[in-house]
C-alpha cells in the first residue's frame, strides 16, 4: 500500500527506471518514506548503510533529511554506478561510498560512530552485519533492516521454494527470532515496504 506524499524529480525517476530495467532491488517508496520519517523524528545525523546498489536509497535519504551517509557496496559495477549517481546529484559532500565487502572491512569504520545503521545487503548475512557494526552505534542508536519479508516469502510455504531460496528465507526467519530475543534493543518488525525492522538500542 502506498500512501505518502514523497516528491520525486526527474533524476529520482531516472534512477528508479534504471533499477527496474536492470532488476536492482532498490527500496520501495513506502519503505523509503518510513525510513525518512524515522531519521527526521530521531534527529539522526550520521548514517551507515550496508548495501548501496546504485546509490538510490542513500541519495533519497540525504535529499530528504539533514543527514550524512557512509555507504558500503562490494560489487564494483554497482559501486561505479552509485559513484556516478552521487556525483550527478551533487552529493559528494554528504555521501561517502566504499567499494568493500562489509564483512571484511570493519577496520575502515572502527573509529566512526553512527546514529543509525541501515542494513540492506545480502539477506543471509543480516545477523553478521548487525553483530559486526552494532558497536559503532551511538547511545539511543537505531538499526533498521530492509526486506525482512523478502518479497513475502518469509512465512510462506517453504516446500514451494528452491533450495537456495529456502535457505535464505530460513536465515531471515532465524535473524528475526534472534532480533526479537535480543534484549539490548527494543525491536519491532513492520509490514512496511518489503518488511522493515527497527531496533533501538536500550540505555
Ligand atoms: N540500499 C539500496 C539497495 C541495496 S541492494 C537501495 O535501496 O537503493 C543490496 C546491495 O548489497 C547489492 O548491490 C549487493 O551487491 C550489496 N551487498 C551484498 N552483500 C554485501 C556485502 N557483504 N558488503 C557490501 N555490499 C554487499
Ligand atoms: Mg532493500
Amino acid at each position: 500500500m502506498m500512501r505518502n506524499n514523497l516528491v520525486f524529480d526527474s533524476f529520482d525517476d531516472a534512477l528508479k527506471e534504471y533499477a527496474k530495467e536492470n532488476k536492482v532491488p532498490i527500496i520501495l517508496d513506502e519503505g523509503l518514506s518510513f525510513l525518512i520519517n524515522i531519521i527526521k523524528v530521531s534527529k539522526t545525523k550520521k548514517i551507515l548503510e550496508i548495501g548501496s546498489a546504485i546509490g538510490y536509497s542513500a541519495i533519497e535519504i540525504v535529499k530528504n533529511t539533514d543527514s550524512y551517509v557512509d555507504t558500503i557496496e562490494r560489487n564494483l559495477d554497482m559501486y561505479n554506478e552509485a559513484k556516478k549517481n552521487i556525483a550527478l546529484a551533487n552529493l559528494n559532500d554528504k555521501i561517502n561510498i566504499y567499494n568493500v565487502d562489509a564483512l571484511e572491512s570493519f577496520d575502515l569504520f572502527k573509529h566512526k560512530k553512527y546514529d543509525l545503521i541501515f542494513i540492506d545487503a545480502a539477506k543471509a548475512q543480516y545477523k553478521k552485519f548487525f553483530q559486526e557494526f552494532e558497536i559503532l552505534l551511538n547511545d539511543n542508536g537505531i538499526i533498521i533492516c530492509d526486506n525482512m519479508n523478502f518479497h513475502n516469502l518469509v512465512n510462506g510455504n517453504l516446500d514451494d521454494m528452491s533450495r537456495s531460496l529456502r535457505g535464505l528465507v530460513r536465515k531471515l526467519s532465524e535473524f528475526e527470532a534472534w532480533l526479537l530475543e535480543n534484549d539490548k534493543y527494543l525491536s519491532s518488525i513492520y509490514d512496511i515496504g518489503d518488511g522493515m525492522s527497527i531496533s533501538i538500542k536500550k540505555e
